[in-house]
């Protein structure tokens, strides 16, 4: 399946912090075991583990936010992110993350988010498109020949379910002043056995009603009132729907709502029991639009080419399907109709390859 790592891809759900390197992980904590902040051995056999249940990775993400949440590192985290998926023909990212707010380091939502757009134009190795089109000098076709890799980037802000109203306010309000420099929505990931869709609604419906696009984390536990409650908000995709019934499809399908579908994260959690009885087969076959991600390429090992390997070992997808597939992502895509198209155009001067 060599053809799978060329293959133009998109990706859509994918956590800044989740995505870190194993080596930058290990490397920054070194540093601080170094300077007595923390057990270095302890760290390591953590991050080295491959066995997590959702319960270990949340632990994990407290421990790696430990390590990554100073502005010099978060801009570095997203340099490595977006070069890695760029150097795997990732064309389109929608890269998430939640705005941090550490006084101790003089750290406020807006200056972590500064610290990611700093990471972004710092990138050199690749080109990056990461502004709203209206604001960029113009969009080039990515397959015009020089042969350096292009990757438009656009991002969502998330709220932890750990927040309270007041502070997921802050982040959409963050998210609206931002929209200049790629930020195009939000959303609501974190510890699912924690907090209240009620908590959450507030900031979510003021994003919608001013334009940003929403996508929920959804149904990673059993939780079927909240799964009812966040299909009737209508979200732009959600993400996971390991634990839905057939109530939660019918509604589901008949909103034509994406879904963000992360295999091996689902398989690592246990979140599914077994890939062949994961939701992705029930969906595909119904045409219902869906898009393979990554989640977290760090803390699960994997890539997006390893994803779409992953799917075409166990479905059975010919290489056709794939492309189709792959493509496909651009229409559940939240960005502008300009970048769209010129998604459609690398798109298709790739296609000679897999038909
Ligand atoms: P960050 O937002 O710090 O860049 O990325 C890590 C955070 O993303 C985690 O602390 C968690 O809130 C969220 N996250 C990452 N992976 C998952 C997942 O599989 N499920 C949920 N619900 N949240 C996740």
């Amino acid at each position: 399946m060599e053809w799978i790592h060329p293959m133009p891809k998109i990706e859509l759900h994918a956590h800044l912090n989740g995505s870190i390197r194993d080596s930058t992980l290990l490397e920054l904590a070194r540093v601080l075991g170094e300077k007595g902040v923390i057990e270095f051995a302890d760290v390591e056999n953590v991050i080295q583990k491959n066995d997590r249940s959702l319960d270990e990775v949340f632990k994990l993400f407290d421990l790696i936010h430990m390590i990554t949440t100073d502005h010099q590192t978060v801009t570095r985290i997203t340099r490595e992110v977006v070069q890695d998926f760029a150097l795997e023909n990732v064309v389109y990212l929608e890269l998430r993350t939640t705005p941090k707010k550490n006084d101790s380091i003089g750290m406020s939502k807006r200056s972590y988010m500064e610290a990611v757009i700093k990471g972004l134009r710092s990138i050199s190795e690749v080109d990056v498109e990461f502004v709203a089109a209206t604001d960029s000098e113009k969009l080039h076709n990515s397959c015009d020949g020089g042969g350096r890799k292009k990757i438009y980037v656009r991002l969502l802000l998330s709220i932890d379910r750990r927040e309270t109203t007041e502070s997921a306010m802050e982040t959409v309000k963050l998210a609206l002043e931002m929209r200049n420099v790629g930020v195009v929505g939000i959303d609501l990931s974190g510890n699912p056995l924690v907090g209240e869709w009620s908590t959450f609604l507030p900031a979510l419906q003021f994003a919608k009603d001013n334009d940003l696009y929403i996508t929920l984390h959804s149904g990673e536990v059993p939780n079927p009132k909240e799964i009812q409650a966040m299909l009737d908000f209508k979200p732009h995709r959600v993400g996971h729907a390991c634990f839905f019934k057939d109530q939660d499809w019918e509604k589901l399908k008949s909103f034509r709502i994406p879904v963000e579908i992360c295999l091996s994260s689902n398989i690592i959690t246990k979140s599914i029991s077994s890939i062949d009885i994961h939701h992705f087969a029930d969906l595909y076959k119904a045409k219902h639009p869906l898009i393979i991600c990554t989640d977290d390429f760090g803390v699960f090992s994997t890539t997006l080419s390893n994803e779409y390997s992953l799917a075409v070992r166990s479905f059975g997808l010919g290489k056709r399907e794939t492309f189709a597939l792959a493509k496909s992502g651009i229409d559940a895509t939240f960005a502008e109709d300009e970048v769209k198209q010129q998604l459609g155009l690398i798109f298709d001067s790739a296609s000679p390859e897999y038909v």
